[in-house]
């Protein structure tokens, strides 16, 4: 399954609760939200998130979290503190409100080594994976790849921490690995690395931040509208889609939902390409001159597809109307 969905409240929602946000997420025809605590908890109680919960179980939104930004561990002593009190709150939220798994920033290496640094954020990251069990939460804790140098974050790091310290997830924001390795995401190939690198770690599914990503010297400076950036979405998508997997992308776009239903968009127009490669008048040559993996992933391509537009039709009405004005917004020039 793939689901699509903003980083918060789409940007053209009215209302700026994330209940109305989630509604409206769902009339765009869009299917996951990750809901930001980045600048702290003060937008939820307990209340609310509960309701959330029923909410997006009701709309078939699957949820996520951010964490409060400044976290840090692998700091000092005040530092972690600090960071779990912010991590266990917003673990307390997300799980009330069911979500599937709570992104956080790792934090610096400051003075330390690499290796210094990653012996202490997997020491602090397993006390905390310990605090979630003991609470009895079902929120996984998500631990995000990093867009700059002097933050600790790699993808082969995150992939390290997850690796030692189990139900701890992979949390893969490409446009921070794109910018970290000073422009890497390029080819299909280079985003089937990425996916070869967690494939170990034995997840059925990700959580993923997209989005266009402005960068110097291997340094993340701010976000770009996806279409503005130079990391091209198709090759993500194709990877995704040929390999089945499961997974929730959020746009963490300056244009947030646009983004979110223009990379639905995108995917619909490569999922149609898989389908049409796959026509009953073409099977014939299409089985002698196409390798036999070939087929497999097509076949799982029309099986998506028949799920997809099944679940289209659902919302047709009221998507046709949100999303065409979104479209409008976001694609003023022609595309090339
Ligand atoms: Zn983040």
């Amino acid at each position: 399954m793939i689901r699509i969905g903003p980083a918060g409240i789409p940007l053209s929602c009215k209302g700026r609760t994330n209940k109305d946000g989630l509604i409206y997420t769902r009339s765009l025809g869009l299917n996951t939200m990750e809901v930001q605590f980045v600048r702290g908890l003060h937008v939820m109680d307990e209340d609310d998130a509960e309701e959330l919960g029923r909410l997006a179980k009701e709309y078939d939104v699957e949820l996520h979290v951010h964490a409060p930004y400044y976290t840090n561990l692998a700091g000092d002593e005040a530092n972690i503190e600090m960071s779990f009190d912010k991590i266990m709150s917003a673990a307390m939220l997300a799980n009330l409100m069911g979500a599937k798994v709570i992104a956080v920033h790792p934090g610096y290496y400051g003075e330390l080594s690499k290796k210094e640094a990653m012996e202490r954020v997997v020491a602090n990251v397993r006390e905390l994976r310990d605090m979630f069990k003991s609470e009895g939460f079902s929120v996984k804790l998500g631990i995000e790849t990093m867009g700059k140098q002097k933050v600790f974050g790699s993808i082969d790091e995150v992939v390290e921490v997850c690796r030692r310290v189990n139900d701890v997830v992979p949390v893969l924001d490409f446009g921070h690995i794109h910018a970290r390795g000073n422009g890497s995401l390029k080819t299909k190939e280079d985003f089937n690395e990425i996916f070869q690198k967690v494939a170990g770690l034995g997840r059925d599914a990700y959580l993923l931040h997209v989005t266009g990503v402005l960068y110097r010297n291997g340094n993340e400076y701010h976000h770009l509208p996806i279409k503005k950036g130079d990391m091209k979405i198709e090759p993500l998508l194709e990877v995704i889609l040929e390999n089945n997997y499961n997974v929730s992308l959020i746009s963490e776009s300056p244009i947030l939902e646009h983004d979110a239903v223009y990379t639905q968009i995108v995917m619909d127009r490569i999922m149609d390409k898989l389908h049409s490669r796959h026509r009953p008048d073409d099977e014939e040559d299409e089985e002698i001159s196409e390798p036999r993996e070939k087929l497999e992933y097509e076949i799982e391509g029309e099986k998506h597809q028949a799920a997809k537009k099944k679940q289209a039709k659902k919302i047709a009405a009221e998507k046709k109307v949100s999303r065409k004005r979104v479209k409008e917004e976001t694609e003023p020039e022609k595309e090339e």
